[in-house]
C-alpha cells in the first residue's frame, strides 16, 4: 500500500530501510549496556619515530565485544554513541582507562610511553571535558606530557572562542594536542596558528594513496609535512602499511608513523609484551625496517 502512495513513500518504506533502523535501534540499545556490562576495551597501536625506529607512543582505540554480535568496529557504534550522546559517558571511560594503562605500564617499569585518546565532538564540547581529563590524570598519575588528545578539524572551527578556552585550559595542564585525520576536514589553514596545537596526524587516506611519487596523495602527503614543519608542529603518518611508504616519509622528514607496517593495535597484555622487549635494550625496541 506504501507504493500507492508514490514512489517517496514506496522507498520510504523499503525493507532494507527497515533492518537498517531496526539494526541502529537494537544496537543502541545493546550499546546502552556496553560500558555497566564490561563489553568495550581499547587496543594499542605502536607509533613509531622515523629516524630511530623506537616506539615512543600508542593510541589508544576503543573496541565493543557484545557476547552475541562478536566484535563491533569504531565505525559502526562511535556514529552512534554520538547521535545518542552516550560517546560522553564511554568516552570518559575511555580517557580514565588509557591513562591507568599507561600509567601503570610505567609503575612495572616499563619505558614511558605517550598515549593518544581520540575525542568526540560531543565529548569536545561538553563543558565537563577538562575537569574529566585532569580527574583522569590525577587517579591515574599519569604524567599529564604523556597524554595526548586526538581531535578534529571540524571539532574546531565549530566555536572559535570556545574552542580556544578549552585548548588553552587542556594545554595548561600539560596534555599535548594533536589534529586527527589532517587534509580531510574543512580547507581554511589559519586556525592553525591560532591555537596551542603540537602534532598533526596525517590522514591515512592519502598515506594508503601515495604509492606513486608522483600521484596527488604523495603531493599532499609532502605539503602537511612541510606546512607541520613551517608551524613548529610534529607530523605523523597514519595507515602505513608498506615499506615504499616508510621510504617516501623519511626522504620527507616526516616525525613518526603508525600502521599495519608496524603493528596491528594490540590488547593491553600483548603491548605490554612489546614493552617488555623493549626493556632488554634498544636494539629490541626498534622497529627495523
Ligand atoms: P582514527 O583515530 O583515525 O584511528 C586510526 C584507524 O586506522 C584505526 O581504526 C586503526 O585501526 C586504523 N589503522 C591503523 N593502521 C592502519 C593501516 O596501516 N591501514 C589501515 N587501513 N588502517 C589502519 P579503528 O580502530 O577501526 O578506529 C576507527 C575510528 O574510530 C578512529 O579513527 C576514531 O576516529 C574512532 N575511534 C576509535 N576509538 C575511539 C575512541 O576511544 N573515542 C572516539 N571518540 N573515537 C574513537
Ligand atoms: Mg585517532
Ligand atoms: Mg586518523
Ligand atoms: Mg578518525
Amino acid at each position: 500500500y506504501a507504493k500507492e502512495q508514490g514512489r517517496n513513500t514506496f522507498r520510504f518504506y523499503s525493507s532494507d530501510m527497515h533492518a537498517s533502523a531496526l539494526e541502529l535501534l537494537t544496537l543502541s540499545s545493546y550499546l546502552r549496556h556496553a560500558l555497566e556490562r564490561d563489553e568495550l576495551y581499547l587496543v594499542y597501536q605502536p607509533q613509531i619515530r622515523l629516524v630511530t625506529g623506537e616506539m615512543v607512543g600508542v593510541e589508544a582505540l576503543l573496541r565493543w565485544k557484545h557476547p552475541d554480535l562478536g566484535v563491533i568496529a569504531p565505525d559502526r557504534f562511535i556514529p552512534l554513541a554520538e547521535e545518542t550522546g552516550l560517546i560522553v559517558p564511554i568516552g570518559t571511560w575511555a580517557l580514565k582507562e588509557a591513562c591507568f594503562q599507561a600509567a601503570q605500564w610505567i609503575s612495572r617499569g616499563l619505558p614511558p610511553m605517550r598515549v593518544a585518546v581520540n575525542l568526540s565532538a560531543k565529548q569536545f564540547r561538553n563543558p565537563g571535558l577538562v575537569a574529566t581529563v585532569r580527574t583522569a590524570l590525577e587517579q591515574s598519575g599519569l604524567p599529564a606530557h604523556l597524554l595526548e588528545l586526538e581531535l578534529t578539524e571540524g571539532m574546531l572551527i565549530e566555536n572559535i572562542a570556545s574552542t580556544h578556552e578549552t585548548l588553552k585550559a587542556l594545554k595548561a595542564m600539560g596534555v599535548t594536542l594533536a589534529i586527527d585525520d589532517f587534509g580531510t576536514g574543512y580547507s581554511s589553514l589559519s586556525y592553525l596558528k591560532h591555537f596551542p596545537l603540537d602534532r598533526l596526524k596525517i590522514d591515512k587516506s592519502f598515506v594508503l594513496e601515495m604509492a606513486e611519487k608522483s600521484g596527488d596523495s604523495a603531493a599532499i602527503v609532502q605539503a602537511i609535512i612541510a606546512l607541520a614543519h613551517s608551524l613548529k608542529l610534529t607530523v605523523i603518518a597514519e595507515g602505513v602499511e608498506r615499506q615504499d611508504q616508510v621510504a617516501f616519509l623519511k626522504q620527507h622528514c616526516c616525525d613518526e608513523m603508525q600502521g599495519f607496517f608496524f603493528s596491528r593495535p594490540l590488547k593491553s597484555e600483548a603491548l605490554e609484551e612489546l614493552l617488555q622487549k623493549c626493556m632488554q635494550g634498544p636494539d629490541f625496541c626498534l622497529f627495523n625496517y
